[in-house]
């Protein structure tokens, strides 16, 4: 691999964890798909009056979800989806308008804002590599797959890649075998491409059913959604898939693993 500098590297194997705009993908002569999304996410973190005692809120709304994610203390760090447009407008406000348009959104679930910090805005897009792996490169993360931010899901997918890695890597290692070889990086692609494409479909699914027209859309939606709300056992099948899916479980990723 050339690097910027114009020094060449030679290894047996590199871990593309470079992001979106990998260039450790476009190293690989890997294609990805991309589709954009008609909405931006307006990203921040702001401080209120009432403990978010550790949960995670969702709000769906017709332009995207907007998710409050617990941070420590009497904080939490904010995802707001909106049109393009609006997202522009939010970004122009200054903090008090900022906070108090928020105050509104959160109807008082974590008490009264207190204070907001910087903004930054994001498209919203979906991009999938043609494969997660070649010419001695592995894909991990958005490198390899980016899904809109919904269900928390977009971190937890590049977990589960970079523990399947590791674990294919030490059985390679075990027993002698090369560790960047075409076989090893197919294996990998083959061992992640189920649980990538089954989280963006199902990400990529609940976004569209929110800023869709269609109206069985929404009723199919808010049949989940109530089922979700009212059925404990249910709830607890579906935080813990979001989690850990069922299936093979990489050895990192097990309980008790150092
Ligand atoms: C607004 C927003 C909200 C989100 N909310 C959630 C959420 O609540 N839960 C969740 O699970 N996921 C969420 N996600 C998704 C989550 O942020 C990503 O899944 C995760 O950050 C991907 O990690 P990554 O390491 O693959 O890529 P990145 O976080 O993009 O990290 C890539 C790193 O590579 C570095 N890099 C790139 N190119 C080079 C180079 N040439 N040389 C050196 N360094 C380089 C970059 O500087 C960066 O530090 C959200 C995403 C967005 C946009």
């Amino acid at each position: 691999m050339r690097l910027g500098n114009g020094e060449r590297l030679t290894t047996w194997l590199i871990v593309g964890a470079d992001g979106r705009g990998s260039l450790c993908r476009a190293e690989a002569g890997i294609e990805a798909r991309t589709s954009p999304y008609p909405q931006t996410a307006v990203a921040t973190r702001f401080r209120h009056t009432r403990p978010h005692d550790n949960i995670s809120s969702e709000f769906h709304r017709p332009a995207g979800p907007m998710t409050t994610v617990p941070l420590a203390g009497l904080e939490s760090s904010l995802v707001w989806v909106e049109t393009p447009e609006e997202a522009r407008r939010l970004m122009a406000l200054d903090d008090g308008a900022f906070m108090r348009e928020l105050d509104g959104r959160l109807m008082g679930l974590l008490g009264a804002v207190a204070s907001v910090g910087r903004r930054a805005s994001f498209p919203l897009t979906r991009l999938a590599a043609d494969r997660l792996g070649a010419r001695r490169i592995a894909l991990v993360g958005e490198a390899g797959h980016v899904i809109p931010p919904i269900g928390a899901q977009g971190l937890n997918l590049g977990l589960r890649d970079i523990a399947t890695l590791v674990e294919m890597v030490a059985h390679a290692r075990g027993t002698g075998a090369d560790i960047g070889s075409n076989t090893l990086l197919a294996a990998y692609d083959r061992e992640r491409r189920g649980d990538v494409t089954a989280r963006a479909t199902m990400v990529d699914t609940l976004n569209r059913s929110l800023i869709s027209d269609f109206l069985p859309l929404h009723l199919v939606r808010g049949a989940g959604l109530h089922a979700l709300n009212s059925l404990p056992w249910l709830r607890r099948l579906v935080m813990r898939e979001g989690l850990q899916p069922s299936g093979r479980v990489p050895a990192l990723m097990q309980q008790g693993a150092d």
